[in-house]
């Protein structure tokens, strides 16, 4: 009796077990600074709460079509519309169990076996996994902080080969919180407008953003449109991740007809009552996510300012997300540590603060810091954290 290859060589999220570890050592009463959280530390609005409540009580506890209820489709298509020009319909949208299961059924609807997917490193954790999954091969491509973790044509031009099917791009980026300019994106897209290749617009932080306005790739240049397939969500943007509501938007209604058939044959559709929680999120007024981003840009500021005071770590200056790249390798060297897991796993047994190594974004160098947790939080894990760094082996 055997398991498959596909379960043999899966790398489970890296963030959610170490975020489910911290858990565990905080009920069992460890004292912990926990810089790992994923997901915003705010509660969902009150009137996001309230039209799914309602949704209950109206009896709305069916199935639902499998790529979501029309009038969310409808709804998020109005949205790209306002913010990228766009004339999109319901067709043009599949609503998920998360924007993880959105491009979760995108690699399976994209990649045949052996078909490449260029990855910039660092990445999310979940895009190599999802690719080997569909039987696609990540092709990694490393950018450098020189570049502010943003990668180049030249190096984008390097990277496609003949079997390159799509490529992936996160601005803001998790976890480097790197978010490209319009010139940057169109330079981009300028590599590839000759080329038969999907551009994965990973989007999930756009209003999440502190130095200026999102842009979108796929309002770069008209071209980009028919093969642009943009990828969001709920999750971030309205405290919402135990909602699992995201989805992709595409010009191509034929991808969105299949991604619809994926999810009728695995998740049926997305939770019900969810979805029009989420539907109050995407047509409410937008001051209470005014107000977390305002916070969240409080805690980069107070984050990055701290960081800056602690000899040995080098972090990098995030204009979206809730995250904080930070090179530790000379830290980790003066201490004697081999590489980031050794040197983050130290770092919770002797001070109790929790950090994600950076080998699961694909760089054993960094560690990444959440910064979704209150300023006090923040002050005391990096006081901790300096005590640390100032130990040697
Ligand atoms: N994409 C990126 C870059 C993320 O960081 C996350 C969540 O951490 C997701 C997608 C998935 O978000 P969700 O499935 O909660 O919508």
């Amino acid at each position: 009796m055997t398991l498959s290859e596909r379960v043999k060589t899966l790398q489970p999220s890296p963030t959610l077990a170490l975020a489910a570890k911290a858990k565990a050592l905080a009920a069992e009463g460890r004292d912990l600074v926990a810089f790992t959280a994923g997901e915003p530390d705010f509660d969902t609005p009150a009137e996001i709460v309230e039209a799914a409540v309602q949704a209950l009580r109206e009896g709305k506890t069916r199935y639902t079509p499998s790529g979501g209820i029309p009038e969310l489709r409808r709804a998020v298509a109005a949205m790209i519309n306002r913010d990228r020009g766009l004339s999109w319909s319901e067709k043009n949208v599949h609503i998920a169990s998360g924007a993880k299961q959105a491009l979760y059924h995108l690699f399976q609807a994209l990649l045949d076996p052996g078909d490449e997917v260029i990855v910039p490193t660092p990445y999310w954790v979940s895009y190599p996994e999802q690719i080997h999954l569909a039987g696609g091969v990540p092709v990694f491509v490393p950018t450098r902080p020189e570049d502010g973790y943003k990668l180049t044509p030249e190096a984008l031009e390097r990277a496609i080969g003949p079997r390159t099917k799509a490529f992936v791009l996160n601005s803001p980026s998790n976890p480097t919180g790197a978010m490209y300019t319009e010139e940057e994106l169109f330079g981009l897209f300028s590599v590839l407008v000759h080329r038969p290749v999907w551009i994965i617009a990973d989007e999930i932080y756009e209003r999440l953003v502190y130095d200026g306005p999102h842009t979108s790739i796929i309002a770069v240049d008209p071209q980009a449109v028919e093969r642009t397939v943009i990828v969001s969500g709920v999750s971030k943007t309205y405290a919402m991740t135990g909602w699992r509501i995201g989805w992709a938007a595409a010009a191509d209604e034929r991808l969105i007809r299949a991604l619809d058939d994926l999810a009728s044959q695995s998740t049926s559709n997305p939770t019900t009552f969810a979805q029009y929680g989420a539907l109050a999120a995407v047509t409410m007024d937008p001051a209470p996510v005014a107000a977390m981003v305002e916070a969240f840009r409080r805690r980069r500021d107070l984050i990055v300012e701290r960081i800056a005071g602690v000899p040995g770590l080098r972090a990098f200056r995030p204009s979206g997300a809730f995250y904080l790249w930070v090179d530790v390798r000379e830290a980790m060297e003066r201490q004697g540590f081999p590489d980031a897991d050794r040197w983050a796993a130290a770092l919770l047994e002797e001070a109790g603060v929790v950090v994600v190594p950076g080998s699961g974004f694909g760089d054993a160098g960094h560690v990444r810091l959440s910064f979704a947790l209150g300023e006090a939080a923040i002050e005391e894990g990096v006081r901790r954290l300096a005590a640390f760094v100032g130990r040697r082996r």
